[in-house]
């Protein structure tokens, strides 16, 4: 209900009740009124009666009291009148007339107690009062009532029953409560006249004020309030409100322009800019936290795991997979993954381009077509892939995974707020990058691919103290071609790089992934075998020494082949460090060069001696 009809039936209501107060009570003055007078009426009466009569007895004419009466009873207002005898009067002078006699229980009652009683008739057309007072004996009125009777003190000696007319006082009241109806009705209709002309322009202006404010709430600020009122403090409120709004919405457009900018797309579907603009300026404050917590991260797979984080907390679930992907080889790996078991095929490991979200460069949903990528082996569901190009050569994708469709409805509506948060990360993703590569390519040898001697004093100074802790068992082999110059000098260079490189293949086709393999010097090499035993290690020195030596490098229509000698030790067995057994090894090296090239030697602590180290 709008304010303008709640303030005319407010005041309607009121008027109302008031004027409906006032007719009651009104009324039941009018009625007590008409009763009294009626009762004073009844009395005085009563008292001309009994002297009447008594004035009758004295002078002897008691049998004229009937012409008295009857005047009496024609009185105005008196509709009847009659008197009654009690039984001491009757048992003393006789019945007396007939209409003397008790006419109704009332009569009875009166002359039994002596006591008046007082009665109203009402119907819809006549109002009667009815009164019946008693006359009772006493020696002290004038006359003596007991020198003529023979009765005793306040004994009853008879009644006088009276019946007024009191209709026309009531007809009176009535008329005198449809004036006041009428007055009231008046005055309601001037009343809601008043209200309609003097308070609709304010109740305008208020509505007008609501559906501005109403819609201000929902981000519209359009709406200016307008009003014909002239009051200077109307005119006021109504000039500062739309102020207000006319710097809310020229703001907010302005936040909003700047913000769609930062943001290409905001994702949030609510339509209140205000609402709006705040999740915006929240997620931009997010994302750029989190831009700058990566950019101190050291390294990618710590990136990997504040993106991970943040996948958690938007897609609220564990179950992701963040995968790398080099589009120069066509490979991915697993960057970051909290599953025990993957959920794509093997063979997309070494052919990214299988993968249809890398392939596509588009999100890969299962909930459209079930079995949208021929690939997928998970126990999930549904799969969502997100494949997020960071550079021409490398790319992410995340895949997401449940069992339950509306969280499969969550990533969706989510990846938009992903996107933002990689978009954001790219660069620092890009150059995080750039800066592996870069180290990468300073610890690997360009020739061979394998690592280089600095990667190698590096990882010495990283797994020492950590193979010390777990006594991790190292067994180190050191390489060199025999007689190298002479092919250099033979062949020439290339042919001599060529030897390398076949060394250097050979030993990582033989040796396992966890062992680390480091072009040391010009045509030496390192080996660490992971958790070795010096058989293990001699066996392994072995067969790359006779693998290579069968080897051979087709040039100018010969097939040249070249030897190998390796020298083997073992850490912590036989030394302290990595580096004391990687220098045993190149001193059993030396004694295998010297002991005839070609062979593998252990080492033993008497060729220090030997030779004086
Ligand atoms: P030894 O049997 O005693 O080892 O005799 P060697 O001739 O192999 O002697 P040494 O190991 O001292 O020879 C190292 C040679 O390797 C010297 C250098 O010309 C050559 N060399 C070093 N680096 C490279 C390289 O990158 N490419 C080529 N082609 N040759 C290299
Ligand atoms: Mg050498
Ligand atoms: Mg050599």
């Amino acid at each position: 209900m709008d304010t303008n009809r709640k303030l005319f039936l407010f005041t309607t209501t009121l008027l109302l009740l008031f004027s409906i107060a006032i007719m009651i009570n009104a009324g039941i003055n009018f009625r007590q009124y008409a009763y009294k007078n009626a009762i004073e009426k009844s009395k005085m009466t009563a008292e001309i009666v009994r002297d009447g009569l008594t004035a009758h007895m004295i002078n002897g004419i008691m049998d004229k009291r009937a012409f008295f009466l009857r005047s009496i009873a024609n009185t105005k207002d008196v509709k009847n009148l009659w008197i009654i005898r009690a039984k001491s009067v009757i048992d003393q002078f006789g019945e007396g007339l007939s209409n003397e006699h008790p006419r109704d229980e009332i009569d009875r009652k009166v002359l039994k107690t002596g006591e008046a009683v007082r009665k109203i008739f009402e119907t819809t057309d006549v109002a009667i009062l009815r009164v019946t007072i008693p006359y009772k004996a006493s020696a002290y009125s004038e006359p003596n009532c007991l020198e003529c009777h023979n009765v005793k003190e306040g004994e009853t000696l008879g009644a006088i029953s009276l019946e007024f007319d009191i209709s026309d006082v009531r007809k009176e009241g009535i008329f005198t409560l449809l004036k006041i109806a009428a007055i009231t009705l008046v005055f309601i209709l001037i009343a809601m006249l008043a209200v309609k002309i003097l308070f609709r322009p304010y109740l305008e202006f208020f509505n007008n004020l609501q559906e501005s404010l109403k819609r201000a709430r929902n981000g519209d600020f359009s709406l200016k309030v307008t009003t014909n009122i002239q009051t200077k403090d109307i005119r006021l409120v109504a000039d500062l409100y739309n102020q207000l709004i006319e710097k809310f919405q020229n703001t907010i457009g302005t936040i909003e322009q700047k913000l769609a900018i930062l943001l290409k797309n905001s994702q949030t579907n609510c339509s209140d800019p205000l609402e709006k603009s705040s999740n915006t300026i929240d997620m931009l404050s997010k994302i750029h936290h989190f831009k700058n917590t990566i950019e101190l991260d050291k390294s990618l797979p710590q990136i990997y795991n504040r993106i991970a984080h943040i996948i958690r907390q938007i897609m609220e679930t564990e179950n992701f997979i963040i995968y790398n992907v080099e589009s120069k080889d066509n490979t991915r790996e697993i960057a970051y993954s909290n599953l025990d078991k993957p959920v794509c095929e093997v063979s997309t490991f070494k052919n990214a381009s299988k993968c249809r979200a890398f392939r596509t460069m588009n999100i890969v949903l299962s909930d459209q077509f079930p079995e949208l990528c021929p690939y997928f082996c998970g126990d999930f569901k549904y799969y969502h892939c997100i494949p997020y190009q960071v550079t021409e050569s490398f790319s992410l994708v995340i895949t997401l995974l449940t069992n339950d469709k509306k969280q499969a409805d969550h990533f969706k509506r989510q990846t938009p707020t992903l996107n933002y948060y990689l978009e954001n990360a790219k660069p620092v993703i890009e150059s995080k990058l750039l800066m592996e590569q870069l180290r990468q390519k300073s610890l690997h040898d360009g020739l061979t691919g394998l690592y280089n001697r600095k990667f190698l004093e590096e990882f010495i100074d990283q797994v020492t103290h950590q193979a010390e802790r777990q006594e991790t068992k190292y067994g180190v082999l050191m390489l060199d071609i025999d007689f190298f110059k002479k092919v250099n000098d033979t062949y020439g260079h290339d042919v001599g790089d060529k030897f390398i490189k076949l060394l250097a293949d050979t030993v990582k086709s033989i040796v396992r992934d966890s062992d680390i393999v480091a072009r040391y010097g010009g045509e030496e090499f390192v080996v660490l075998l992971h958790e070795s035993t010096p058989e293990g290690a001699i066996k392994v020195a072995e067969k790359i020494r006779t693998v290579f030596a069968e080897k051979s490098i087709y040039i100018n229509g010969e097939h040249v082949k070249k030897s190998i000698s390796i020298g083997v030790a073992f850490f912590p067995s036989e030394a302290e460090t990595i580096r004391e057994a990687i220098k045993h090894a190149d001193v059993a090296l030396y004694k295998a060069k010297e002991r005839g090239r070609n062979r593998v030697i252990v080492f033993e602590q008497s060729m220090f001696k030997e030779n004086s180290y």
